[in-house]
């Protein structure tokens, strides 16, 4: 008996590749991807297109694997939170913010993370495993079924959940030729973001790839000293070899940067800190995203109302595109590793 394969980890080319393999044609990869991610089938038996030979030949080769809704938390606003147990029982999330824009949804590409960020409740959690690329496209295939009877579908993703996805990178990059196949859920790859707290390596391979996806940087602190205290990764690449490194993807892309900013009271949010802020990105194509904390342990605080405007303020009067992020799902609590973190301490 062969151990079968999951077919959600195979984009179209990897799965021609295997398809030649095992003696089936080549052109059965666009059929099998346009029932799997536009029909919305889950069994060989089920996919027509398919000869009886091939679909009793295919299920010796390969299975649809899944994942076990655990539960479906929805907020006030729509964002509904998705807790999935995998096969070997660790357990994952996702989210879906409703926007008017389309569904928007955020991927989780590790189970813990190892970037050990100090604020973050996803870093408590050191990292069991990465995903495989199947595991990360079933979290969009089953919010897609779960949209289906709303006649609605995924038309954003951002890759923000729990994990580094630089820290996994090859399985990342494969789920986002998966989600982006026009013969498949045909995400287009300028809906799709990528968010890494700076693995400066692979900043560089993902600027070679060949699809024009949107990059997101964790920055929150505009100096070394600062940031190497709270992000551990910053004592490995330096903000220099950072910003070097966006300014390659840049040229590369084209496509602006997004630098993410979480204000933490009394830590990042002093108007001294927008000034190195401002000198810092100045010159670059980019925005920042100023993120409301959301306090998940007792240290950091949010910061007022009154001290974030002004932040946002000074940035504008000084040329630099930023917003403040909405907040979406607070009462489920959607953000970051919460809602895992809770599960995981409660069944303790
Ligand atoms: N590892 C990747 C992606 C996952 S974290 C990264 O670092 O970008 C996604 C975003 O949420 C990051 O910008 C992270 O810094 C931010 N974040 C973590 N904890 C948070 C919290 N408690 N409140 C608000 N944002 C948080």
């Amino acid at each position: 008996m062969v151990e079968k394969k999951n077919i959600y980890d195979y984009s179209r080319e990897k799965l021609e590749l295997q398809l030649l393999a095992i003696g089936e044609k080549k052109f059965r990869a666009t059929q099998i991807f346009e029932a799997i991610y536009k029909n919305n089938l889950y069994d060989f038996e089920t996919i027509t297109t398919l000869s009886k030979d091939s679909r009793k030949e295919l299920a010796k080769y390969f299975e649809f694997s899944n994942l076990m809704t655990k539960d479906i938390k929805v907020s006030e606003d729509g964002t509904t939170k998705f807790l999935f147990e995998l096969n070997d029982k660790n357990l994952i999330e996702t989210v879906l913010m409703p926007h008017d824009y389309g569904d928007s949804v955020c991927v989780t590409t590790q189970v813990g993370c190892n970037m050990g960020c100090k604020f973050c409740a996803s870093g408590t959690l050191k990292k069991i495993r990465n995903l495989t690329t199947g595991e990360i496209v079933m979290q969009v295939v089953n919010i897609n079924n779960y949209l289906q009877s709303m006649s609605r579908r995924v038309s954003h993703v951002v890759i923000m959940g729990i994990g580094e996805p630089f820290d996994n990178f090859d399985n990342v990059m494969e789920f986002i030729k998966i989600i982006n196949d026009g013969k498949g859920l045909e995400i287009g790859s300028r809906h799709i973001t990528v968010s890494t707290c700076g693995i400066v390596p692979k900043i560089y391979e993902f600027a070679d790839f060949p699809l024009q996806v949107n990059l997101a940087l964790s920055l929150h602190f505009p100096n070394n000293e600062t940031r190497e205290k709270y992000m551990p990764v910053n004592k490995k690449y330096k903000l220099e070899e950072l910003l070097n490194a966006l300014k390659y993807y840049y040229n590369k892309t084209n496509r602006r940067i997004t630098f993410e900013y979480i204000l933490l009271k009394d830590i990042n949010d002093s108007l001294e800190m927008a000034e190195e802020l401002v000198k810092l990105v100045s010159g670059l194509n980019c925005y920042i995203n100023l993120i409301p904390y959301n306090e998940t342990n007792g240290i950091f605080k949010r910061t007022s109302v009154e001290r974030r405007n002004e932040f946002f303020d000074y940035l504008i009067k000084n040329g630099i595109n930023a917003i403040v992020r909405r907040e979406y799902g607070h009462d489920i609590d959607a953000a970051c590793g919460q809602l895992r973190a809770k599960n995981i301490v409660e069944s303790k």
